[in-house]
């Protein structure tokens, strides 16, 4: 079994609720909602935590809630159904946070959303635009195309156009995706970091069969292909690559390799350093995996149960001066 599966560390598991304000509800009503329902806010944070006590979350304060792991409010409110929250892991958040470092809203150009079902990390880039401007959201799979549109038009998503398409068969140097200055790329990984799946939906076209070293192998050259893609967007200034995987294999070791390639160096992509990357999120990434360059390691998040989290990666591509068309 996989480490992240075996760890203990749900004795004081958190739930995490993430404040959407595409919603059109302010945060300020849910703490009285949520005050109503007999909770109390607290002013940092505290492990274990009480079933009626809560604390916004250090690293993204001004919108995750953190509640003991046991709670349900969410069925008696009608802020749930009516998309005012959202259950999101913590872990799964970072990523969207992460591309969005900086933003200075519309004038900076256009997003894309490279795999986007359930949707998640699509509705919070979509709520740290403002809900403006303009967010593409691809999804291969019909399925799951169906479930992020219904969870798109749950979460007040009016800036986000989903298409059910493959990324990589889109045109990178097509007019409609030349204002696109971030992308996000959240691939189908092998799950491994997940300790419970409510928030997930995992890709499954790899082989039964395959010996997890041919499944890895499989996964990681999928997933490098998705970033040496996204290196061609024209416009494109910053890239986050996260998976829900503890393996180095799809984390660290296909970040060096997309660092490594041609198109790469061609383009100019290098790795965000760590103050552009949650600075404060203390565990980073192995350095023994990205050839043994301190820098390069500080520059990518790793995250554990220990840190009452899923087991997850997050790395962010950038690069100062693309080649692209001016985007104003
Ligand atoms: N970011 C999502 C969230 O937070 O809700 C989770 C994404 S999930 C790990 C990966 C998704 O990418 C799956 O739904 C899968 O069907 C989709 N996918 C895989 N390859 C794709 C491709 N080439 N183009 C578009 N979508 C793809």
């Amino acid at each position: 079994t996989d480490l992240a599966k075996s760890s203990n560390a749900s004795s004081e598991a958190i739930r995490y609720i993430r404040y959407n304000p595409n919603s059109g509800r302010s945060l300020p009503n849910l703490h009285n909602e949520l005050s109503k329902l007999g909770f109390m806010k607290l002013d940092k944070p505290k492990y274990p935590l009480g079933e009626k006590e809560y604390f916004m979350d250090e690293h993204l304060g001004d919108v995750l809630l953190c509640f003991n792991g046991g709670v349900d409010w969410w069925n008696k409110s009608d802020w749930y159904d009516g998309g005012g929250v959202i259950l999101q892991d913590k872990a799964s958040c970072l990523p969207a946070k992460v591309l969005m470092w900086g933003w200075r809203g519309e004038e900076e150009g256009e997003c894309i959303d490279a795999t986007a079902a359930p949707g998640n990390k699509t509705s919070f880039v979509s709520a740290l635009m403002d809900n403006k401007g303009k967010l593409h959201a691809f999804e291969r799979s019909p399925n799951r195309y169906k479930t992020l549109t219904r969870m798109l038009e749950k979460a007040h998503c009016k800036n986000v156009v989903a298409q059910r398409a493959d990324f990589l068969e889109s045109d990178p140097e097509s007019r409609e995706y030349r204002k696109v200055t971030r992308i996000l790329l959240d691939p189908s990984c092998s799950g491994s970091g997940i300790v419970n799946r409510l928030d997930y939906l995992l890709e499954d076209d790899v082989e039964e069969s395959d010996s997890k070293t041919e499944r890895l192998e499989k996964l990681a050259s999928f997933q490098l292909q998705m970033i040496l893609h996204a290196f061609k967007f024209q416009s494109a200034k910053r890239i986050v690559y996260s998976t829900c995987s503890i393996h180095p294999e799809e984390d660290e070791r296909v970040v060096l390799s997309a660092l490594q390639s041609k198109i790469a160096k061609e383009n100019g992509w290098k790795l965000a350093p760590r103050e552009q990357v949650i600075p404060t999120w203390d565990r980073r990434g192995r350095k023994e995996e990205m050839g043994g360059d301190e820098d390069l390691a500080q520059g990518v998040i790793r995250c554990l149960p220990e840190d009452r989290t899923n087991g997850f990666f997050v790395s962010c591509f950038i690069r100062d001066d693309p080649s692209g068309i001016s985007i104003k």
